[in-house]
């Protein structure tokens, strides 16, 4: 077996929210006077999740918070091997929120800019927006995407069953203006989600889409499609919509023929890394490094990096195969 934190990765499905390190969401809520209790084992259901994120999100005010946890998120995503990433960041939210709609967004990227940087990380930005949430704000993030070349896709996340249907027009302009459109589907919401997402959404990778299975002609014409799915195990036990490791559905996922590719999704809510869910991934399933290296390979595929960047990681993972096993 060899180290896992060495294994080449590549990452997409990450929220930059829940990255935030505990000791500067504690520094950060002492400064801005914001009483953040600490993380809770378990949540009881989605509204439970959002409002522990709307808690953390609140934390974020000034452009040196933003820039900073961009910077931090760089410095440990390259500490467990992390070698590219497209993490998501819901800029006109807190743009809104804090009542100039580019600040986010601009310090967000200089952090990732310089952090990226100073550790060999590759990196481009998702911008998100919940589909409980105003047309209105989905088109400000469409704005404040093609203001920026590093923004490459829009994904609409947040609770399933509010449909895709009054964000069509906005999703249209999105491609045509050169975006990808990655989505949220079939995590919470069954099956019907993740056509909708796409067929109306256009998605180009489905985030989550665990509950595909429940439709055979779905998962076949997904696999034929070679559509990735963005798995978060840990995210989908802490979240209870699975009830344990074990029972999780990323090997029939495999076994269906599915691009599968692994992920954190929300590492502040779950404690773990990208490093623990490839680690689990092989104490629970008892995936041996190929197979592993498979999902990484997924992951090089499914992503929305240059040729030349897919081909450097796709050797990279190849050398993380011939290296010594041992540990
Ligand atoms: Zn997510």
């Amino acid at each position: 077996m060899r180290d896992l934190s060495a294994l080449p990765k590549v990452h997409l499905h990450v929220h930059l929210e829940s990255t935030i390190r505990p000791g500067t969401l504690k520094e950060l809520a002492a400064v801005h006077g914001v009483q953040v209790p600490d993380r809770p084992a378990a949540f009881d259901g989605f509204r439970a999740f959002a409002d522990r994120n709307s808690l953390t999100r609140s934390c974020l005010r000034e452009a040196a918070d933003f820039e900073r946890i961009a910077r931090e998120f760089c410095a440990d995503e390259a500490a467990q091997g992390t070698r590219y990433v497209e993490v998501t960041f819901t800029a006109a939210s807190h743009g809104e929120r804090v009542g100039d709609l580019e600040l986010p967004l601009e310090s967000v990227l200089k952090g990732l800019s310089e952090g990226g940087k100073e550790h060999g990380l590759h990196w481009r930005l998702i911008l998100d927006h919940s589909r409980r949430r105003s047309v209105d704000r989905a088109e400000k993030t469409l704005e404040l995407a093609t203001r920026h070349e590093e923004v490459i896709a829009i994904g609409m996340a947040g609770e399933e069953k509010h449909s895709l249907a009054p964000f069509r027009e906005v999703l249209v302009r999105a491609r045509e203006a050169g975006l990808h459109l990655v989505h949220h589907a079939g995590e919470d919401a069954g099956p019907e989600s993740i056509r909708e997402a796409l067929g109306i959404g256009g998605a180009e990778r489905i985030g989550h889409g665990i509950r595909i299975l429940e439709d055979p002609e779905l998962t076949a014409r997904t696999a034929e499609s070679g559509i990735a799915l963005e798995v978060c195990p840990s995210s989908n036990v802490t979240l209870g919509l699975v009830p344990s490791l074990p029972e999780h559905p990323l090997p029939r996922l495999v076994e269906a023929g599915l691009k599968v590719t692994l992920n954190t999704d929300v590492p502040d809510v779950t404690g773990t890394t990208i490093t623990d869910e490839f680690t689990r991934a092989r104490e629970v399933f008892g995936y041996a490094d190929e197979a592993l290296a498979q999902l990484a390979r997924n992951a090089v595929d499914a992503s929305f990096a240059p040729e030349e960047t897919k081909a450097l990681l796709r050797k990279e993972v190849e050398g993380w195969l011939k290296s010594a096993a041992g540990v």
